[in-house]
């Protein structure tokens, strides 16, 4: 047997690579100092593979923003008027990475879309029938050569067609046909290519095979590998998945002259029992047993007993994805080792595959020894109470009383609104001053106290500042919180932070999830002591601010000893107590936000409801179902993009939604309306992603526009998101357009 993995994470250590590309940005480097990080980074991660005992290792994994937009750049799918500009082939590239205005042109960037099931987000290619793919050379040979001077052959990797074209937007009537003929060659010159250059594997990533697959879809793989693996000579091939099963096209994989296939046996459910139906003897399986997306220690007698029920004769052992989605390396973490020895980041997951390998083998059992004691005793007191507490819940406990339409009376009685109220989604700008203030509180320059006057006062110029601009339900501005997880994970028992524990988001953009360790208990109250202060500002209503139970959970590192869907409602009874109290402190609007409800959304429509939808959505209801009728609900999502679980959004049961709705034409107001959407709306009026300030005029426009889909007594009046990374300047413009815009609406209905 021998060992590899599908990728590494390329941010380095210390996040070298971000460092270095955003000096870039700002001209503080040079292209070629930039370049040459790269190449360190490279070299450091590979040696770094070799020395760990790593048999294959990968190459054209790394990235200076994303391996999507690599591909579609390798092949010259980029715009006309890119292609042509007076700038460098790197500066080509981050143009599409994230724009360009300067003296070679005003380019827009590509859209950007979460990677699968993850929270990484790649570049959406822009395929126009003047798009041409061609191979001519490029980084996949670069560093596949750069790794064979440093004496290691590599497997170069790179996204295959049918993902590529998956995952592309096709613009102004371009479709798949356009491209296949093209692609075909492009992917058949890259082969010989990398043959020429020395190699012997090459890894061809299809992840889009995970999903349901058409027919259509099935037919046009089968057609385009049986083209392509006819002409690879002697270059194996692996073809590799990940993130779930390939039930669709199993059966043609198997009959395809792949070398290699790679198959997730985390995520994909369905994968062990495929093989265990028949895998091909001339064939390599490539088994993903160990964990790219969680940080916890795999559980060795349970990998190795799946390894032997598998019975394959050729074997590799890899990870289940790429470790992108994980960090770097627990080590520099400052955990007790009785904590720490309980997980494995990037690095750790390397030794992981090493000692399974010999394990396979008959060799050290010690490890073997090791590792069950590790699991053989609990690792942390579970919560009887919390326990029982789930265990008793029954249907009542998830419904909100009364039913949406009476409460709703009872709220337009209690809150007194206008038609067309006004708010904002929560967040101020956090600016310097106030993060510099953080870091002093936590360094202890300043007291606890000290940080508190200084918060309150942010607070009270916000609270004066909305009054003065004629706002309708204020907020307190969430000076207080760095991040809408991390802030909540620390008022949780059961939650564990990182120091270093950065995963990539997007380009130069990091995470750092904190990690759910035990069972999670509201400790004390998290927020109430700033939304009160901020309603004793005010005899208008101040929302309460509160982050989802969903949100939270997609955005930690989950446990595995536990469903998510029981640690979900161990948090949806957290926020409970947190939204129950805050009403008993006076407030009468509450947001709970879940921005990231759809992460988790299985990739397989028909296990939408069945594998999550059926426990996340009651995990929402809990949180707010025990709520006296007078106080209203509002929740926000950062997209618009569910038109397609419509009925599942109504049945959270809130009373309000805002959502991001000013970049997508307004289209999702037509879906709401022909399914008879019961929750009221804020749709976004502008966005806030840009430093852009919307005039009147313009939002004026936009709600009449929204106006025409749904009634004035539904609608609510918002930007599309927080505003807590814009400046304050920019905000202050938008917010009174907003809000002017509103009364003028409000005077011609
Ligand atoms: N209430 C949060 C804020 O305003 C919501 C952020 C988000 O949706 N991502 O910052
Ligand atoms: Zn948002």
């Amino acid at each position: 047997m021998t060992t590899t993995i599908i990728g590494f994470p390329r941010i380095g250590a210390q996040r070298e690579l971000k460092f270095a590309t955003e000096k870039y940005f700002r001209q503080k480097i040079t292209a070629e100092q930039l370049l040459q990080t790269g190449k360190e980074l490279r070299k450091r991660h590979w040696q770094l593979l070799q020395n760990a005992g790593i048999n294959q290792i990968p190459s054209n994994d790394f990235s200076f923003y994303d391996n999507l937009l690599d591909t579609a750049f390798l092949f010259h799918a980029l715009p006309q008027e890119i292609a042509t500009a007076n700038l460098s082939a790197l500066d080509k590239y981050f143009a599409l990475a994230r724009g360009y205005q300067g003296p070679a042109g005003d380019f827009k960037a590509w859209p950007m879309k979460k990677w699968f099931n993850t929270n990484y987000h790649y570049l959406v290619p822009q395929l126009t029938k003047t798009t041409k793919f061609y191979y001519d050379g490029g980084k996949i040979k670069d560093e596949f050569c750069e790794a064979l001077r440093l004496g290691i052959k590599t497997r170069p990797t790179i996204i295959g067609p049918f993902t590529l074209l998956h995952l592309s937007e096709f613009v102004a009537g371009a479709d798949a046909d356009d491209f296949t003929a093209d692609l075909l060659t492009a992917y058949t010159n890259l082969i010989q290519d990398l043959t020429a250059a020395g190699a012997e594997w090459l890894q061809i990533d299809e992840p889009a095979l995970v999903y349901d697959l058409s027919a259509t879809q099935i037919d046009w793989f089968n057609n385009f590998y049986q083209q392509l693996l006819a002409a690879k000579g002697p270059l194996k091939i692996l073809l590799q998945t990940y993130f779930g099963d390939v039930r669709d096209i199993y059966s043609s994989l198997i009959k395809l002259d792949f070398d290699g296939i790679g198959l997730d046996l985390i995520e994909g459910k369905k994968n062990a029992a495929l093989i265990q139906s028949g895998f091909p003897a001339n064939k390599t399986l490539f088994a993903g047993v160990v964990n790219g997306k969680n940080i916890w220690r795999n559980h060795y007698q349970k990998t190795l007993t799946l390894l032997e029920q598998l019975s394959v004769a050729n074997l590799t052992l890899t990870t289940s994805c790429s470790l992108l989605h994980i960090p770097y390396s627990v080590q520099t973490e400052s955990f007790a080792p009785e904590i720490k020895q309980h997980f494995a980041f990037a690095q750790e997951k390397l030794t992981e595959l090493t000692q399974l390998d010999q394990l396979y083998n008959h060799q050290q059992p010690d490890w073997l020894k090791q590792n069950q004691q590790l699991f053989a005793q609990p690792r942390v007191k579970e919560d009887p109470e919390l326990k029982e507490k789930i265990a008793q819940l029954t249907a009542k406990d998830f419904v909100r009383q009364p039913a949406f339409q009476q409460r709703r009376q009872l709220q337009r009685k209690a809150l007194n609104l206008p038609l067309l109220p006004t708010t904002t989604i929560g967040s101020f700008p956090q600016t310097k001053t106030i993060k510099k203030m953080r870091a002093a509180w936590r360094k202890q320059e300043i007291s606890a106290d000290q940080y508190r006057t200084f918060i309150q006062q942010q607070i009270k110029t916000w609270v004066k500042w909305q009054e003065d601009a004629g706002f309708d339900v204020l907020v307190h501005g969430e000076f207080e919180r760095n991040d809408m997880v991390e802030y909540f994970g620390q008022h949780l028992d059961g939650y564990l932070f990182t120091k270093n524990g950065w995963v990539q988001s997007y380009g130069t953009r990091g995470v750092k999830p904190p990690i759910i360790w035990g069972d999670v208990v509201r400790k004390s109250p998290i927020t109430v002591e700033w939304s009160t202060y901020a309603q004793s500002l005010t005899a208008k209503p101040v929302k309460g601010m509160l982050t989802g139970p969903v949100t939270i959970l997609n955005w930690s590192f989950p446990r595995e000893d536990i469903s998510l869907k029981e640690a979900t409602w161990q948090l949806a009874l957290a926020i409970q107590a947190e939204v129950l109290d805050l009403e008993a402190h006076g407030i009468k609007i509450i947001q709970i936000d879940e921005a990231a409800l759809r992460e988790k959304l299985p990739l397989r429509k028909s296990d939408w409801n069945s594998e999550y939808l059926s426990w996340a959505i009651p995990a929402f209801r809990l949180v707010h179902s025990q709520v006296k009728p007078q106080t209203q609900i509002h929740t926000h999502m950062c997209y618009s993009e569910f038109g397609d679980i419509i009925p599942a959004i109504d049945e959270m049961d809130a009373d309000v939604i805002s959502f991001e709705a000013s970049r997508s034409n307004l289209e999702i107001l037509q879906q709401l309306q022909d399914q008879h959407f019961k929750t009221l709306v804020g749709p976004g009026v502008y966005d806030i992603h840009s430093p852009r300030v919307p005039t009147k005029e313009e939002i004026v426009a936009e709600l009449h526009e929204i106006l025409r889909k749904v009634p004035a007594e539904n609608v609510w009046v918002n930007p599309d998101c927080g505003l807590k990374t814009r400046q304050e300047k920019e905000t202050k413009a938008s917010l009174l357009n907003l809000t002017a815009a509103a009364r003028q609406v409000r005077r011609e209905l």
